[in-house]
């Protein structure tokens, strides 16, 4: 079965046509669901009747069903969806000074198994598709309104299904989608191999965070196991390359586990590698996992890493951590739901 939107919303006045329908329904559809945010062909009165039941048995626009809504003391709404295979994703909406910032999933759990990240604690359920990830987008603008960012930092790789998240992005992005602005758009990744220079080739102006970590070859790596990396040195000159192309300074982005890559030592040879560089530096005090082992490094120590960076004249944030929140770290709301049923 083709899912319509996997197709970019520019085809789908000639997906119509292939079907014996008129292109110009194909429009109306592109615009009631993006503009107007009509999920279901049902609601979507601009068409026939017979139209509109025929295409809900041959091509359903949405399948997830909304299993769950969490909402945090801090005002972010987290989304469980289940699709009809058992797989289920998590995204979550967050408020900020420019409206809410939506992060949606791009995988079902994870391959690449980062010690410290609930995400791959069970492995890799499955890739996402480009429908997928879009549905993870309209429910959490049904449930929360429209938004202005988009961070795709859920659970999973992007770099492990770079093609289905592209191409999400592309219909976002589209006029004839949803037309947002690319610089709005995020994409956060371990860089595994080839994804920087794919992101560089694709070329639109997303902002790229970085998952670094460590400024060591070999503790990176012991960080980030499951997964081919280049050298941290070599993957930083591509992202350099890939602002060169987009223009986007970048993130890097660095969890703080204590007594592991959180030493003075370490701040200052990553202040030397980073050096000259043009990004910006997040810095995030570990989210406790209750299934793993890592501590989050004491405030003072988190402020000395952070100050060695400053004073090397790079632009640091040091988040402030969520609390204890329980359901705050990547993955844990579908961990803590039922596991997920193959048929
Ligand atoms: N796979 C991508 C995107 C998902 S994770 C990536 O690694 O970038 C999004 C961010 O959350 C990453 O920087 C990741 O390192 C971080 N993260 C994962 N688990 C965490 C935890 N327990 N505490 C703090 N940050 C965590």
């Amino acid at each position: 079965m083709t899912r319509l939107l996997d197709i970019p919303p520019s085809d789908w006045p000639s997906w119509f046509e292939k079907k014996g329908l008129e292109a110009f329904q194909g429009k109306i559809a592109s615009r009631q669901v993006f503009q107007k945010g009509v999920y279901s062909w049902e609601l979507m009165t601009d068409l026939p009747i017979a139209v509109r039941n025929r295409l809900q048995q041959e091509s359903p626009l949405t399948i997830a069903n909304l299993e769950k809504v969490h909402k945090a003391d801090d005002g972010a709404v987290k989304v469980l969806l289940a699709f009809p295979d058992g797989a289920r994703v998590e995204a979550v909406g967050m408020p900020g000074t420019k409206g809410r910032t939506l992060c949606v999933s791009s995988q079902v759990g994870c391959p690449v198994r980062c010690t410290f990240c609930a995400s791959g604690l069970d492995g890799l359920e499955r890739n996402l598709a480009p429908s997928e990830i879009l549905e993870q987008v309209f429910s959490l603008r049904e449930t929360q309104g429209d938004f202005g960012r988009l961070v795709v930092m859920g659970m999973g790789e992007p770099g492990h299904n770079l093609d289905a998240v592209l191409k999400a992005l592309d219909t976002l992005i589209q006029p004839a989608g949803l037309g947002m602005s690319a610089r709005r758009i995020t994409l956060s990744t371990v860089a595994p191999k080839g994804t920087l220079p794919a992101l560089a080739a694709w070329g639109r102006p997303i902002n790229l965070a970085l998952s670094l970590h460590s400024p060591e070859d070999n503790l990176r790596h012991e960080l980030i196991p499951g997964v081919r990396l280049r050298g941290v040195r070599e993957t930083l000159d591509e992202a350099d390359h890939l602002f060169g192309r987009t223009g986007r300074e970048y993130t890097v982005e660095y969890v703080l586990l204590n007594e592991v890559n959180d030493a003075v030592e370490q701040a200052k040879s990553l202040a030397t590698l980073l050096a000259g560089r043009r990004l910006h530096i997040n810095l995030i005090p570990y989210n406790s996992v209750s299934e793993l082992q890592f501590k989050r490094p004491s405030r003072e120590r988190q402020l000395a890493f952070a100050e060695v960076l400053r004073n090397a004249n790079l632009s640091v944030t040091l988040r402030r951590s969520l609390g204890g929140e329980e359901e705050a770290a990547c993955g844990q709301l579908r961990r803590r739901s039922a596991p997920s049923v193959r048929p």
